[in-house]
């Protein structure tokens, strides 16, 4: 185990594309990345935490072009969103590439230049089929389509035939070398199934690469051939020694090179198992310790993607809850290899259970009757007894366990650990009652050391959680008369029971509040559609004060029809159904009110009337981008249908 004895850390997140704005599978990436760097600073290891954006590409080039805006405006949009949404998940990277930077461009051409130089790249014409949204020539064994182009078998969609003068990486030299190294360090790639899923795709051969293109303008420029530009993977691979330093800040580069961690989504996982340690190896860089590929956050079961329109948007928890709620829960939740199911009813069950009640109400009741029975000062402490030995004890196991597994990448089972630790703070309580004690004064000395002793327990359990929960571990700390930070507290200057008894501590505040799964839903973004809201209080209509609008203000309502492709009940909900609408070129999903009326298969094939320019609401967990129009009996929803085959899409006025 290498790692454990180096002094220092480098992790990273994969460079996030900025043709799409982050979501909560790039904010999944970033949080265990900021989790594992917490800890190794904790660990006292000098730590370098390194993310940022990927911003050259005909993909960038192309969804620029659609907006009219350059792509560079592209990119600073969504790098501003991009740093707002770390900011606002507490991440506490040291720095934050973009590729646009001049020392990263002037970089990747330099190690370009010594790869031709040494012969690893060199010019040659390559044909293929290409597909142009993923930027990427096919494999052989693509399938081919109904029209003869092949499809890709990444996006599902035809690719075209390019032939173009390009250079090529010699791939095929660093077969045999990759597989070596992967036999002298098994975890070079974690999970385990996923270093042979990598070993296998090596063993079955490795061709030359093209890397660069001519037919993409946005990208860093071949050194001296400024027709080609270097393709995106390239460019973007090279971030990782680029942004530390490498050829402008060479002592950083010195320290922390090789990376200890560089973490990503599965989907990413032969760039940089495969390509990416060749690239090194041809540069003659050290290979990095491990590459670790996470599984997918799921919604209902299916990959989030924009295409689905079900991706969770963090802001809709973030703004209600803050960032430790979410931050416990991804990695709480599931182990980081494996894919998980997020849904709103699991993530309020785990948050109410671990956070509100375990830990929540075991800092609140200490701190109350800290409050209560001596006034905020618990003062002097009668001798420890058995059970407080215990107690110690079974903390100092805890916490090699949490420890152990933070080091192993395993955040899941550190707080699986902890938590069982918390479950004995919250026995112990329970089993020595306090409140009993509090009644006879004889005992004074007895409830102060149980009180003492719990609070010892909480700060000790906040250290542990910090790296994960980095606000809630520093107010816990502050609500304990603590005046140092926990994140300041390295742990092996930690002591159980270096709590000041004579120090006062802070009347509790609500840390975790309970969540209601209704109101949750129901928060201030979640705007249900007319036939599901709750009936309006009867009133007469007062139409002498309804509004007037103008042509104007009405043509305002982007009016479209829809034609429904599917149609599913909303599980727990006896009015929703979930439509996917197709609006021509384009797929909606809709949740509307109309179950009491038709049966989802009544619906498939039909065309109504939808409001496509309607901000998106979460209905029930389910997001509903667009409304149909309905008339409503009795709170039914009646829908007018068109009559023959008027296509999607088509303007309604
Ligand atoms: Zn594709």
């Amino acid at each position: 185990m290498e790692k454990k004895s180096k002094q220092t850390f480098f992790v990273t997140t994969p460079i996030y594309y900025v043709n799409d704005v982050p979501h909560i599978g790039h904010a999944y990436t970033t949080i265990i990345a900021d989790a594992l760097a917490r800890h190794n600073r904790l660990a006292g290891r000098e730590v370098f935490f390194l993310t940022g954006t990927d911003e050259h590409g005909q993909k960038i080039e192309k969804a620029a072009a659609e907006r009219g805006i350059t792509p560079i405006e592209l990119a600073d949009s969504v790098v501003t969103r991009t740093q707002n949404l770390w900011q606002a998940l507490d991440i506490s990277q040291d720095f934050f590439v973009r590729t646009t930077m001049p020392f990263h461009e002037k970089g990747v051409q330099e190690i370009f230049r010594r790869m031709l130089a040494k012969g690893d790249i060199y010019k040659g014409e390559y044909k293929g089929w290409y597909c142009v949204s993923d930027e990427a020539f096919l494999p052989d064994d693509a399938p081919i389509g109904k029209d003869g182009a092949k499809i890709c078998p990444d996006c599902g969609r035809a690719a075209v035939v390019l032939a173009e003068p390009t250079y090529f990486f010699r791939l095929s030299a660093y077969q045999q070398k990759l597989l070596d190294h992967f036999e002298a360090h098994p975890d070079f790639v974690r999970p385990p199934s996923r270093m042979n899923e990598v070993a296998s795709f090596v063993r079955g051969g490795l061709r030359d690469i093209s890397i660069t293109r001519t037919t993409v303008k946005w990208g860093v420029p071949v050194p001296d051939d400024p027709a080609h530009t270097i393709y995106v993977w390239f460019d973007a691979l090279h971030n990782y020694i680029t942004a530390l330093g490498w050829d402008w800040n060479r002592e950083r580069f010195e320290k922390f090179w090789p990376a200890s961690l560089h973490l990503m989504g599965k989907d990413i996982l032969r760039f940089h198992a495969v390509y990416w340690p060749a690239f090194l190896m041809a540069s003659g860089f050290a290979l990095p310790d491990c590459i670790f590929g996470h599984g997918w956050w799921l919604k209902d079961e299916a990959k989030m993607s924009k295409s689905l329109g079900n991706v969770l948007d963090p802001y809709l928890i973030i703004n209600t809850l803050g960032p430790d709620p979410l931050r416990y829960f991804l990695l709480r939740e599931i182990p980081i290899g494996l894919d998980g199911n997020f849904s709103h009813e699991g993530f309020i069950h785990r948050v109410n259970s671990d956070l509100a009640n375990d830990f929540g109400n075991l800092v609140h009741r200490t701190l109350n009757m800290v409050q209560q029975y001596f006034g905020g000062t618990i003062g002097e402490p009668a001798a420890e007894e058995a059970q407080d030995a215990a107690l110690r004890a079974a903390f100092e196991s805890a916490r090699t366990a949490v420890l152990a597994h933070y080091e192993d990448y395993a955040p899941a089972k550190a707080l699986e650990e902890l938590w069982a630790f918390i479950g004995l703070a919250n026995k112990y309580l329970a089993d020595n009652a306090p409140w009993k004690l509090a009644k006879d004064p004889a005992l004074r000395g007895r409830l102060a050391r149980v009180l003492w002793q719990a609070a010892a327990a909480i700060r000790g359990s906040s250290h542990l959680a910090a790296p994960v929960m980095p606000g809630s571990a520093r107010r816990i700390w502050d609500l304990l008369g603590e005046t140092r930070s926990p994140l300041d507290v390295l742990y092996a200057d930690f002591r159980f029971d270096d709590l000041d008894p004579a120090r006062p501590m802070k009347p509790p505040v609500p840390l975790f509040p309970r969540i209601d799964l209704k109101e949750f839903l129901a928060g201030p973004a979640a705007v249900p559609p007319a036939a599901e809201r709750p009936a309006e209080p009867k009133k007469p209509p007062k139409e002498t004060t309804m509004d007037i609008i103008t042509y104007e203000e009405f043509k305002k309502l982007d009016l479209r029809v829809g034609l429904v492709l599917k149609a599913e009940r909303v599980e727990g909900a006896t009015r929703l159904l979930k439509l996917q609408i197709d609006l021509g070129g384009e797929q909606r999903q809709i949740v509307a009110g109309v179950a009491e009326t038709y049966a989802p298969e009544d619906l498939v094939g039909k065309r109504f009337t939808v409001i496509a320019n309607l901000k998106p609401a979460v209905i029930r967990g389910v997001e509903s981008q667009g409304m149909l129009l309905a008339g409503i009996r009795d709170g039914k929803a009646f829908i007018p249908f068109f009559e023959g085959d008027i296509p999607a899409g088509s303007k309604v006025q």
